[in-house]
């Protein structure tokens, strides 16, 4: 009886191990969100850390709840009021909790009786936040695993949709492009050469001195375009860009696609979650006027990642991503299975995202993704307000939402400012008390936070600039 696999699946030894990682996860919580731990991350060099983390397959050992432990401190520390780093949520512990539940149960949710609650739970999911961006009752869509992922899925279903030839069958039977702005995650860029567009098939717009696409732009880029022999498909908006947290005009790109019949797609990974803000929702407005968006649960929405919501306007569209126009006919006179969710997504096998996104919804309701959001996006406009009171440091741009891009200034040139701002980032990584990232605008180094966590108050920020201020002496 005491075999290998009699040890793994024993219930008792699974009840105690779980109760004791339980205990350790809630301690950490506590511990991390009261700032009591020092380290916002740990820093180690990535060849050390692989050493650290080599392992013998052939002398097994030690105690698995105790390496999950170790792994647990030593990871980047989400739910720590200094952590203002990547965009992405310190999970609400019970949206973690059903991401347990979700690998224990391991329902494949390919096909619908691999999954029936799971199954269920996303598109209820999904309508419901079709609804809250305005969509009406013909909207429909899936979970996928990722904003990257989900943006190529809906390129690929604008494709076959708005393509004069029939992709699915032909291939690219000739140059095909999609615009989007210059200030665009680069998923979008790589979207259109997977789809083999090549460099021409992504036409970048220029975005204005607020990092937001210059939509007025769009027709002398869209004439070019087509005289040069290239059909041009569709326009994607951010909602908002990564770098620096800008909304491009989502109302102008509707117009311009309702002009020319393109499709209008909204990459809005990070601030689709706009629409859940009261005061801040006017950011995104015309998003409802899109034929497809993207919106990340993960980033601004305290769900486990990766947990992303593709909607379309058109819920019959959604079908269209991996079947040939005759195919798409033909199920459109028969019945659409919405329950059979592998159809319409790359995945085959795929975990029960929607669990951790509808005990939140469900349990609080709309009102805790109203909160976080409008308080996140409140942050950054008092982080903003601090670096332009103090002298030594310059605000990128004035936020929109939660990301904040500023840098140190010293008396010398661009190149010395790059230096000194790429300096004291690296040193407060490797320091860790902090984490925050990087990025370049235009040719400029600038240290970028997201604020995500609830606790990042006034004080901090402030101890954040003072830190920041203390490195530019003491790191060169
Ligand atoms: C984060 C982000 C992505 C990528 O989403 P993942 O879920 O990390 O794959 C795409 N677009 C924008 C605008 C983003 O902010």
């Amino acid at each position: 009886m005491e075999d290998i696999l009699s040890q793994v699946y024993a219930p008792e030894a699974f009840r105690e191990a779980g109760h004791r990682l339980i205990d350790a996860l809630a301690d950490h919580l506590a511990n991390t969100q009261a700032g009591k731990t020092e380290q916002a991350i740990t820093w180690q060099q990535p060849d050390e850390a692989l050493e650290r983390w080599q392992f013998d397959p052939s002398n097994p050992g030690g105690n698995a709840v105790d390496l999950l432990q170790k792994i647990l401190t030593e990871s980047v520390q989400l739910h720590h009021p200094r952590y203002m780093g990547h965009q992405i949520s310190p999970t609400a512990p019970i949206a973690a909790l059903a991401g347990l539940l979700s690998d224990f149960l391991n329902n494949g949710m390919g096909v619908y009786e691999m999954g029936i609650p799971g199954t269920a739970i996303e598109v209820n999911v999904v309508r419901a936040l079709a609804k809250q961006m305005g969509f009406g009752p013909a909207a429909d869509g899936f979970l996928t695993s990722g904003g990257t992922l989900a943006n190529l899925t809906a390129m690929l279903a604008a494709r076959s949709i708005r393509a004069e030839a029939n992709i699915w069958q032909e291939g690219n039977v000739r140059p095909m492009a999609l615009m989007v702005s210059e200030e665009a995650h680069y998923c979008v860029d790589r979207t259109a050469r997977i789809m083999g567009w090549g460099e021409a098939g992504i036409i970048k717009i220029p975005a204005n001195e607020r990092f937001q696409m210059r939509t007025e732009l769009l027709e002398e880029y869209y004439e070019n375009a087509t005289a040069n022999g290239l059909e041009v498909i569709a326009v994607v908006g951010s909602a908002c860009s990564t770098s620096t947290g800008s909304f491009d005009d989502l109302e102008a790109i509707a117009a311009f696609c309702a002009k020319h019949n393109l499709w209008f797609h909204v990459d809005g990974a990070h601030g689709g979650a706009s629409v859940f803000s009261q005061k801040y929702r006017h950011l995104v407005k015309g998003i409802s006027l899109a034929d497809s968006v993207v919106m990340d649960f993960h980033k601004m929405l305290l769900t486990p990642a990766v947990t992303t919501a593709l909607v379309f306007k058109n819920g019959t569209h959604s079908y269209q991503t991996f079947t040939q126009k005759a195919q798409y006919l033909f199920a459109q006179a028969t019945d659409p299975e919405w329950f059979n969710l592998a159809r319409r997504t790359f995945e085959c096998t795929k975990e029960m995202m929607g669990a951790k996104v509808y005990v939140l919804w469900r349990t609080y309701g709309t009102a805790l993704f109203d909160t976080f959001v409008t308080r996140m996006y409140d942050q950054g406009a008092v982080f903003a307000r601090l670096i332009k009171n103090h002298p030594d440091f310059e605000l990128a741009v004035e936020p929109e939402c939660n990301i904040v891009c500023f840098r140190y200034l010293s008396p010398g040139d661009a190149e010395a400012n790059n230096r000194l701002n790429a300096q004291i980032r690296k040193a407060i990584v490797e320091e860790g008390h902090f984490y925050m990232v990087q990025t370049q605008l235009r040719g400029l180094t600038w240290l970028r936070v997201t604020l995500v966590n609830p606790r990042t108050d006034e004080g901090i920020l402030e101890a954040l600039l003072d830190k920041v201020a203390q490195l530019s002496i003491t790191t060169h």
